[in-house]
């Protein structure tokens, strides 16, 4: 029996993980500068807690959420998303209290069943941030500013953030309607799936992939039409805010997002060159979510990206994320008394943060120096003899292939001429 691996999901190999801890460890960075702190929630909740937050009838938890029943007969689903497992988290954990608002960021795998393909996975990593407790528009250009220094600062380029509004729930109700209106003459030619929109959920026609259904949505009414004042003015500012952070945007009035808690600033980041599954990341506001859910009424903003596709966008950029890292030193012993001399050091160096490699099972020199060129080692610390007798060793500059002398005494030294 030959096991593979489930479709849709991946190996994160050895080889590549460098790259992950390196945009992982940015995201973590730049979000603790700008005062989030991480949160971790389990990979599965509630199935109830999707169905209520994100709609029973959006694709999420009709078609590809990862329902289970446990050995209770309980429904539980693996997190299709990050956002409804915060709010529950934020309402459980009474992190409302003591603080007026909650900056939070997590990163983690979430779990879609969908068709795979190149930036679709059933298993993918997100990063995201949840700004907890205020309406203020400078939180929204905060969160958006985040998302774009964060992509820029990979050495992304062809980025493009595109904004919008999509209202309160009163102006929402207005445009559904006018969409109704628009839509109604044309429901013969919409698809299965948007002839129930229709009825359901209008807005989510925009959002459509079948063609005939994008054509007709193309000359569809504009949601910021149908903002009310106060929704126009939160949209104005917080454009304005987002000008004053130098953070460049499109107004694109057809974002909607997928999901049903979604009020006001809308917005997503696109790579123009990354194919149909071109979006890096989106968020928006979402006023309703934690009232929905059995809270407050608590206003909340945040968005969700995927590691893979800022993956796929820099291989295609051809941005590099620095070198794959090699040993700093690997040691080459020769006789026992050396092999018995190097092991204390080994550690020395090690528990000293330099990398460093030893291979016992090679004797000779030259095995021993193949393995270190093998591994791209930057010196070898060679030990023989004459060595162990002056208490003292070779290092040879793999690169250079330049070599000195130096004394085992004072350690400290080497350590320093290894970290330099
Ligand atoms: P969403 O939660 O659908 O708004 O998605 C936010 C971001 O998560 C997208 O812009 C992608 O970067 C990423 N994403 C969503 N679904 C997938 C998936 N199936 N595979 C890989 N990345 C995904």
């Amino acid at each position: 029996m030959k096991y593979q691996i489930p479709r849709g999901t991946y190996d994160i190999l050895p080889e590549q993980s460098y790259k992950w801890q390196k945009i992982i460890t940015a995201f973590r960075e730049l979000a603790a500068a700008y005062g989030y702190e991480e949160i971790s929630t389990p990979i599965f909740e509630q199935a109830a807690l999707f169905e209520r937050s994100s709609g029973e009838t959006s694709d999420v938890v009709k078609k590809e959420m990862y329902r289970f029943t446990d050995q209770k007969g309980r429904e539980f689903a693996l997190r299709p998303e990050g956002t409804a497992p915060v709010a529950r988290a934020y309402l459980e954990n009474h992190l409302d209290i003591g603080s007026a608002v909650r900056k939070l960021y997590y990163i983690g795998p979430m779990f879609r069943y969908d068709r795979p393909q190149a930036g679709r996975y059933r298993q993918f990593y997100q990063y995201g941030i949840e700004f907890i407790g205020s309406n203020h528009p400078f939180y929204d250009a905060e969160v958006i500013s985040i998302l774009w220094w964060y992509l820029k600062s990979l050495g992304l380029t062809k980025l493009r953030l595109e904004l919008n509004s999509v209202g309160c729930a009163a102006c929402a109700k207005d445009y559904d309607k006018a969409l109704q209106d628009f839509f109604r003459p044309h429901v013969d030619e919409l698809c299965p799936d948007c002839k129930l929109r229709l009825e359901l959920k209008p807005r989510r026609l925009l959002d459509c992939k079948v063609k005939s259904c994008k054509e007709i949505a193309q000359s569809a009414p504009s949601q910021l039409d149908y903002l009310d004042e106060s929704c126009r003015d939160h949209f104005a500012s917080t454009q304005k805010m987002l000008e004053l952070m130098n953070v460049p945007f499109t107004i694109n009035p057809r974002i909607v997002r997928g999901l049903d808690y979604y009020t006001n600033t809308a917005f997503e980041v696109i790579y123009e060159d990354l194919g149909a599954q071109n979006s890096l990341a989106g968020g928006g506001r979402y006023n309703g979510l934690l009232e929905q859910i059995g809270g407050k009424s608590i206003p909340a903003i945040g968005f969700a990206g995927g590691f893979e596709r800022i993956l796929l966008a820099l291989e295609e950029g051809k941005a590099t994320l620095g070198q794959e890292p090699v040993p700093d030193v690997f040691v080459v012993a020769l006789g026992n008394p050396a092999r018995d001399l190097i092991l204390p050091y080994i550690n020395e160096l090690r528990r000293a943060g330099i990398r460093t490699e030893y291979d016992p099972d090679k004797n000779s020199f030259k095995a021993q120096l193949k393995a270190a060129d093998n591994r791209k080692a930057r010196f070898a610390l060679i030990v023989g003899e004459d060595e162990v007798a002056g208490r003292r060793f070779v290092l040879k500059n793999l690169r250079s292939k330049e070599q000195q002398i130096l004394p085992w005494e004072p350690f400290g030294d080497i350590v320093t001429f290894l970290r330099t």
